[in-house]
């Protein structure tokens, strides 16, 4: 059986201990990985050290140059990766191959990078004194990161830290590993030097060796908030800077007077594409007036279209879970909030999909008429269900969406400009969407949340992950004509 290794300056490494690896459409254990510990992020940390010192003097140009014969790797290896992340995470190839390419324009951001890394310039400041600022990389960097976009999330980190001149290891998510050994091979066939980029693969023993590693400067992390929060108390504890992105409960609001078939289309696609394993999938419809009866109609009809099955077979809208744990704890759920007064107007338990009997699937589901003291409001489910409450007015909504402590994506369906610009200036949460369902940045804007969905300060990408990843040097110049022989000031300096 293939077993995932460590890859340390520009080599795989073999680790002692491994883990089971699932394909989730089978059930099946298809390869191990290895479990590595503070011996392995010990030995990571050494080669990317070693490799600083030449990386961070390389120029501007070469390391464009590396993103960019970087980013046409990934376009040519697209459909191969999609499949590689297919096949153990479970989402289909085509929603694979769609964070390939989110993630990728990271990179094309990276490729620009001369132009945001120019610093400032102020000329006569004082008489005969200029002054300019510039960023420098901080080191060996980290990156921490979740089951649910093995390519993507990677992608929001490392090309940004590498292009600054960091150094990087990469903790992947120990579900789904294959796809970071993947891009560190297209890393080496860029022209990436060894010791840039290094995977440590495993699970709490490899993160808490980074989080306390003294030759690591800084700690990137997406994942659920109770790690968030966790990783940023010890990482900051021990002196590194931190962004920790955390989880979510993304609401869809829809007015009655938006379209209710167009904002169904694109609830249901944001709530069930990727089995709702995603950070920005809607999990509540919030359903305003009159909007709820017709909605609910829609959206149950729509969720029993969605066409479950394998990852790679063609036609297929929703895959598998990631775990089986993963499809107990949703069909758990599903249970849970009928119980507690829940309606199931689609129950997608107990699916089973012709000749993958084993596979972790679940259908879609929908209930109506939740309430914010259910479990299927407050918990994360990270599954294919989808809760709809029912409000009186915007103002009702925002007042929900305000008192829920996560505060990641929200998506508002109207036909008002009034209600939208009310909506994103009132309601407290990072990222919004006006009749706009999965409300994801580009790679030049930051993407990050509030409350709960962010830990610290630090959202990812664009300008802030040029700020992540350097530091400011502010530099006050003066240059006396030889002849002159002014006498220096004991007092605070100011300008005049
Ligand atoms: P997770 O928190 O279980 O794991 C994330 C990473 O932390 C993995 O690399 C894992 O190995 C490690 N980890 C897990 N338990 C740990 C522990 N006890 N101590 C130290 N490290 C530990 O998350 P997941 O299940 O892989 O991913 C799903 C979660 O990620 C969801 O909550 C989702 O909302 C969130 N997410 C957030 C964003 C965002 O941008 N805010 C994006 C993607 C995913």
């Amino acid at each position: 059986m293939n077993t995932i290794a460590h890859w340390i300056d520009g080599q795989a490494v073999p680790g002692t201990d491994t883990a089971p690896v699932f394909n989730p459409a089978t059930g099946a254990e298809q390869a191990r990985v290895a479990l590595g510990g503070s011996a392995d992020v010990d030995t990571a940390v050494a080669a990317a050290t070693r490799a600083f010192e030449a990386w961070s003097e390389s120029s501007l140009s070469q390391r464009t140059q590396v993103m960019f014969a970087f980013r046409q790797l990934l376009v040519d290896h697209e459909e191969e990766l999609g499949r590689i992340i297919s096949a153990e995470h479970g989402k289909t190839v085509d929603d694979a191959r769609g964070e390939i390419t989110r993630g990728r324009e990271v990179v094309e951001f990276t490729c620009g990078l001369g132009d945001v890394l120019k610093g400032n310039f102020s000329d006569q400041v004082s008489r005969g004194v200029d002054v300019h600022d510039f960023r420098q990389p901080l080191g060996v960097v980290a990156g921490i990161t979740p089951f649910n976009f093995p390519a993507m999330v990677p992608l929001w980190m490392h090309p940004i830290a590498i292009a600054t001149g960091n150094t990087f290891i990469l903790k992947p998510s120990e579900r789904d590993p294959s796809a970071a050994n993947f891009v560190a091979e297209l890393y080496r066939k860029a022209g990436l030097p060894d010791g840039v980029f290094n995977i440590v693969h495993g699970g709490k023993p490899a993160v808490d060796a980074i989080l306390t590693h003294p030759g690591i400067r800084a700690v990137s992390f997406v994942g659920s908030t109770p790690i968030a929060k966790y990783v940023h108390e010890q990482a900051t504890a021990h002196g590194k800077r931190v962004q920790a992105l955390g989880g979510a409960k993304n609401h869809a609001v829809v007015l009655p007077d938006a379209d209710l078939e167009y904002a169904a289309n694109h609830i249901t696609a944001g709530a069930y594409g990727s089995a709702g394993e995603r950070c920005m999938a809607v999990s509540v419809a919030v359903a305003v007036g009159d909007a709820a009866d017709g909605l609910v109609e829609v959206l149950a009809r729509k969720a029993r279209e969605v066409k479950v099955g394998p990852g790679n077979a063609p036609g297929t809208d929703m895959g598998p879970l990631v775990t089986k744990a993963a499809q107990e704890r949703v069909e758990n759920a599903v249970g849970t909030a009928a119980t507690q007064g829940a309606t199931i107007v689609v129950d997608g338990r107990g699916l089973k999909i012709d000749g993958h009997e084993d596979g972790f699937f679940t259908g879609p589901s929908l209930l109506d008429h939740v309430t914010t003291d259910m479990d299927a409001y407050r918990e994360e489910l990270f599954g294919p269900v989808l809760a709809i409450v029912r409000v009186d007015t915007l103002d009702q909504a925002i007042h929900l969406i305000n008192a829920n402590p996560y505060g990641n994506g929200t998506a508002l369906f109207t036909t008002s400009g009034e209600a939208a610009r009310r909506f994103q200036r009132n309601v407290h949460v990072g990222m919004i969407g006006v009749n706009v369902p999965v409300p994801v940045p580009m790679s030049y804007y930051s993407f990050g949340g509030w409350k709960d969905s962010l830990i610290g300060d630090s959202p990812i990408h664009g300008p802030e992950g040029i700020r992540f990843y350097t530091r400011p040097k502010v530099v006050t110049t003066r240059w006396p004509q030889q002849a002159q022989s002014a006498a220096a000031g004991f007092d605070f300096p100011t300008s005049d």
